[in-house]
């Protein structure tokens, strides 16, 4: 009756035209009409977040319990309230603004709706300190959202950002509705204030900006102003509410899928592993994901979560060089697959049916096209996106929701190569060699060792050993089998015993680790040589390990653990840095002045190891290290990860490597360091495009053992020569 009582005094009496029993029935009539529109309106919400619940509900259920709940919620409060990974990109700021501005307007906006049913309801019970902060903070973040608005608009259409797609109207249609909804709001309550609306002139001094609009009308006839007041009442009702209902059907379903997401992340310390299959299970019928529903639900609620930021895309390194992989739109065409079929197997059900879909349900559009050419956009990926990615990680690190985009990605593979045997030739061929003679090049399994022959190098012979030796030298293929990669083992070799190590090797004991198979999707063939190593590592008693190859530092420290491998495992720019800073490897002048440095993608990015290799480098007395202009986490990949190692790039613009060799030569740099034997081949020969093959790659072990002192050198011959003297 607050309405009836403010037109009584204000309008009625001052116009005989105006009946009361209008007022009365505006007054009675307005909350009835906003309610029922409320109802719906929230109605029709609830209704589509219960779909997005039971299509993500068709995936499958993951067995790994939720724990660590308290760092969960510390990454929800890192990453959603802080926006810290969102600030670290440009532009970033002006999605806090977004956020923050919703989020305080929201609180304010809980009067506005239920002040639409209950007229009399206001939050100043709160106390007017706290009631008249929540006014003046809504009013403000109105304001500065519209800006916001501007900035974002203005991003759109003239900076054009590469890695952000514009084609979709979508984002248009957001903003707007956004600019509506802060329009409206100034519109009612400016209007308000010049009506003389009595509840709102009474905190009109803590909505400032509100005030100022209303400064504009002064003067105006009360009651239009008021007429004009109620017309954007109802207008912000209703653009609020329509665009409440917007969220779910558009890139802002985010604001939903987002901090579940997010809580419910792969954890920090698993997130360099992928998932182990079951191949006991005997009742599989397909192994991999080749139907929507045969991912997780949670990979599914990823799909939900995306904002549609661009980021993975800007740091993808196919992406980049014009392959037809796109991360974001790998994860949307997820989404839309799941969606078209999905909202097809939910016809059939009860609307509070919520379970995984049948293990024989046959989706009508498969997830993976034949070709790019043939595939379905927006619901469909296809062999070559797939092919395309190199499990660098950049996707990940950048993704500011924790989206897991390669996990998806292998596992997709995983099903083209076991259930589909859907690989491409050089894969085959990698696969059957490493099965044979367990290295992807395929070289002789008896010539393994040959490469330490000369050298007079320990073997790890039985479990008796394990007090001889502190470490174990896990030499991979590449520095067993590659002959550049082989003076990079054998200068960690020189390293070691320089710094007083003691150590061995399996020598013909040491199979591939089985990296390749796994990235590839080879998950059967991985399993075999995780079990087999595991075992070797396990009856020698086996507990730290140094390795030369991101790639088996990355498999025998994050994934062997699910096999039963639990052993403490040191990249070698680790354990040279650590001689270095414990004064045990004495290095001088070496033969290089300045070298660039190259993260290795399993090194830098998926073992958080930067600092390592640059200190390990900068040991080396008058050695300048110098920046690419992606380095550290934001490293651009060489290429060769994901076994693109093991055949030809897909499709595209420009060989990832040439790009990224071309970074190099941009630094003046006078030799490439490298901490990879597969980043030491993909460098150089991009080096080699560019005219460039004087330009040495050299690993960091390499760098450092070009510098060591006479001192150590001279270690290095006594420890030889004890090997050779104890036979
Ligand atoms: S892992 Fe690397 S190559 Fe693969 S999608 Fe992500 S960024 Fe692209
Ligand atoms: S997947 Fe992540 S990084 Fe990529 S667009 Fe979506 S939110 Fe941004």
């Amino acid at each position: 009756m607050e309405i009836a009582a403010y037109l009584l005094v204000n309008h009625i009496a001052s116009d005989p035209q105006v009946s009361v029993s209008n007022a009365v029935m505006y007054a009675v009539l307005k909350p009835i009409v906003f309610g029922v529109f409320f109802v719906a309106m929230m109605g029709l919400f609830a209704h589509s977040v219960w779909r997005m619940f039971r299509l993500m509900a068709l995936g499958q259920s993951r067995s790994n319990p939720i724990k660590d709940i308290t760092d969960r919620i510390g990454a929800v409060i890192y990453l959603v309230f802080f926006q810290r990974k969102v600030v670290k990109e440009k532009f970033g700021w002006n999605h806090v603004i977004f956020f923050w501005g919703f989020l305080i307007i929201t609180v304010g906006h809980i009067e506005f709706l239920v002040r639409g049913v209950v007229p009399s309801f206001s939050l100043s019970f709160l106390g007017d300190g706290l009631y008249h902060l929540i006014l003046a903070g809504e009013d403000f973040m109105a304001f500065v959202v519209l800006f916001a608005v501007v900035a974002a608009l203005f991003r759109r259409l003239v900076l054009r950002p590469s890695h952000i797609h514009y084609d979709s109207k979508e984002g248009y249609l957001i903003l707007s509705l956004i600019a509506m909804v802060m329009i409206t709001y100034f519109g009612a309550m400016g209007f308000a204030i010049a009506g003389k609306d009595p509840f709102v002139t009474s905190h009109a001094k803590a909505i400032t900006v509100s005030n100022t609009v209303a400064s504009f009308f002064v003067g105006m006839n009360v009651k239009l102003a008021y007429v004009l007041s109620e017309i954007f009442w109802w207008s912000h009702a209703v653009v609020l509410l329509t665009f409440l209902n917007v969220i779910p059907k558009s890139k802002h379903i985010h604001l939903l899928g987002a901090i579940p997401n997010i809580f419910l992340h792969k954890r920090e310390k698993h997130k360099a592993a992928l998932s182990r299959l079951d191949f006991e299970d005997e009742n599989a019928e397909s192994f991999g994901v080749g139907k929507v529903n045969d991912f997780s639900w949670k990979t599914l609620l990823d799909t939900y979560a995306c904002t549609e930021c661009g980021r993975c895309n800007k740091y993808c390194p196919a992406t980049r060089t014009g392959k037809a992989l796109n991360p974001q739109k790998l994860i949307h065409d997820i989404r839309g697959n799941l969606y078209l079929n999905g909202d097809k197997l939910l016809a059939d059900r009860g609307l509070f049916e919520v379970t995984a879909a049948p293990a024989d349900w046959e989706p009508e559009v498969p997830l993976i096209a034949e070709t790019e050419e043939g595939r379905m956009k927006g619901v469909q990926t296809s062999r070559e996106v797939l092919g395309a990615c190199t499990n660098c990680g950049a996707c990940v690190e950048a993704c500011p929701v924790l989206i897991d985009h390669v996990d998806a990605i292998v596992d997709l593979r995983r099903y083209l190569t076991l259930t589909e045997g859907a690989v491409s030739a050089e894969w085959n061929n990698t696969f059957t060699n490493i099965e044979r003679n367990y290295n992807p090049w395929g070289i002789g399994a008896d010539k393994r060792a040959d490469w330490a022959q000369s050298l007079g190098l320990r073997y790890w012979g039985g479990s008796e050993d394990a007090g001889k030796y502190e470490f174990l030298f896990w030499v991979g293929c590449a520095g067993s089998f590659d002959i550049t990669a082989q003076k990079s083992v054998r200068a960690l070799a020189d390293i070691l015993d320089a710094g007083g190590i003691t150590y061995a090797i399996l020598g013909q004991n040491e199979q591939c680790t089985g990296d390749p198979a796994r990235r590839g999707g080879n998950e059967y063939l991985f399993d075999a040589l995780a079990q087999t190593n595991v075992a070797t590592l396990n009856d020698l008693g086996v507990k730290k390990i140094v390795t030369a190859c991101p790639h088996c530092f990355n498999t025998l420290k994050n994934e062997y653990p699910a096999f039963g491998g639990d052993y403490e495992v040191l990249h070698h720019s680790q354990l040279i840095s650590q001689l270095l800073e414990e004064g045990r490897l004495d290095v001088d002048v070496g033969t290089l002045s300045k070298v660039t440095f190259h993260d290795p993608c399993f090194l830098g990015r998926w073992n958080d190891e930067t600092k390592a290799p640059r200190r390990s480098l900068a040991a080396v007395k008058r050695l300048q290290v110098v920046e690419m202009e992606d380095h550290g986490r934001k490293s651009l990949c060489c290429g060769a990860g994901g076994a693109q190692m093991w055949k030809e790039e897909e499709p595209g613009d420009v060989r990832v490597n040439i790009v990224r060799s071309q970074q190099a030569i941009d630094t003046g740099a006078q030799a490439v360091a490298v901490g990879c034997p597969f980043c030491k081949t993909m460098i150089g020969d991009g080096l080699k495009h560019h005219g460039n093959e004087d330009m040495p790659v050299l690993d960091i072990a390499e760098v450092v053992a070009g510098a060591l002192t006479p001192g150590a050198r001279a270690k290095i011959e006594a420890a030889r020569q004890a090997t050779t003297n104890n036979g």
